[in-house]
C-alpha cells in the first residue's frame, strides 16, 4: 500500500536546499520529505546539476539555451532520478533517525496539552525543528505564522484549510495562512514541523504557555 504524495516542496525550497542556504531545521525537513518522495528527489537532482553547471561556468546565462528547462523536463520524466537511498524501516525517515538516534521509541516526548506532545530537535541557524504527536481526532490550536512553517506528516493524517495531509505530504504555511490542523480519527498523527519564527496563537491559553514550550 503506497500512499500517493499530493503536497510537495516548492522549486525555491528545493533550489535553496540544493544551494545549501536553508537553516538546519528546514534542510532536515526537506531531506526527510525527499527521502519519502521520488518526485521531489528527481527535481532536486535537476537543481543539483544546474547548480553544478552554474558553479563551473560562473554564470547561469552561459548555460546552453533551454538547458535548465531540459534538465527539469528530464527530471519530470524520471530520467534524472538518482538511485533511491537505502531506507531504514520505521516511521521516521532515515535523515530523522540520524538526528533522533533511532526511531519513535528514541524520541523524548513532552506533553504540551490538548492531546499534543512534542520533541524539539537540536538544530542551529535560527529555525526550530520539532516532532509533533497529535492524538487521533485532536486539534492543534488555531494559529497564524510570522515566518514560514513546514510540516511533514510521518504517520496518520491531518486536515486544515489547506487540504488533507497524510504520510509524506508537506504543508508550507506562511503569514497568509491561519489554520487549525485536526488529526484524523483512528490513528495518532506524527509530524515533523520546522518554523523560522514563533507562531502566533489565537487564544490566550496557548499564548501564555508559548515562552515555556518554545513554540
Ligand atoms: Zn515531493
Ligand atoms: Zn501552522
Amino acid at each position: 500500500m503506497t500512499h500517493h504524495i499530493a503536497h510537495h516542496l516548492t522549486d525555491p525550497l528545493l533550489m535553496a536546499y540544493s544551494a545549501g542556504t536553508l537553516p538546519e531545521a528546514f534542510s532536515l525537513t526537506v531531506a526527510a520529505h525527499i527521502s519519502l518522495c521520488d518526485e521531489c528527489r528527481a527535481r532536486l537532482g535537476a537543481f543539483d546539476s544546474i547548480g553544478g553547471e552554474i558553479l563551473e561556468n560562473g554564470d547561469v546565462s552561459q548555460m546552453a539555451g533551454g538547458s535548465m528547462e531540459a534538465a527539469l523536463a528530464a527530471a519530470k520524466c524520471g530520467a534524472a532520478a538518482p538511485v533511491r537511498p537505502p531506507s531504514k524501516a520505521g516511521i521516521l525517515p532515515a535523515p530523522l533517525q540520524d538526528y533522533v538516534g533511532g526511531d519513535l521509541d528514541a524520541v523524548g516526548w513532552r506533553p504540551v496539552g490538548m492531546g499534543v506532545r512534542q520533541a524539539i530537535l537540536h538544530t542551529q541557524g535560527g529555525a526550530t525543528a520539532r516532532l509533533l504527536h497529535i492524538k487521533a481526532g485532536a486539534a492543534v490550536p488555531d494559529h497564524g505564522h510570522r515566518g514560514i512553517e513546514l510540516t511533514l506528516v510521518l504517520q496518520g493524517a491531518f486536515a486544515d484549510a489547506g487540504g488533507r495531509f497524510a504520510r509524506g505530504d508537506i504543508e508550507i504555511a506562511d503569514e497568509d495562512l491561519d489554520h487549525t490542523p485536526i488529526a484524523d480519527a483512528g490513528i495518532d498523527c506524527i509530524c515533523l514541523a520546522a518554523t523560522d519564527a514563533p507562531l502566533r496563537f489565537r487564544s490566550w491559553i496557548p499564548r501564555l504557555a508559548q515562552p515555556f514550550l518554545r513554540i
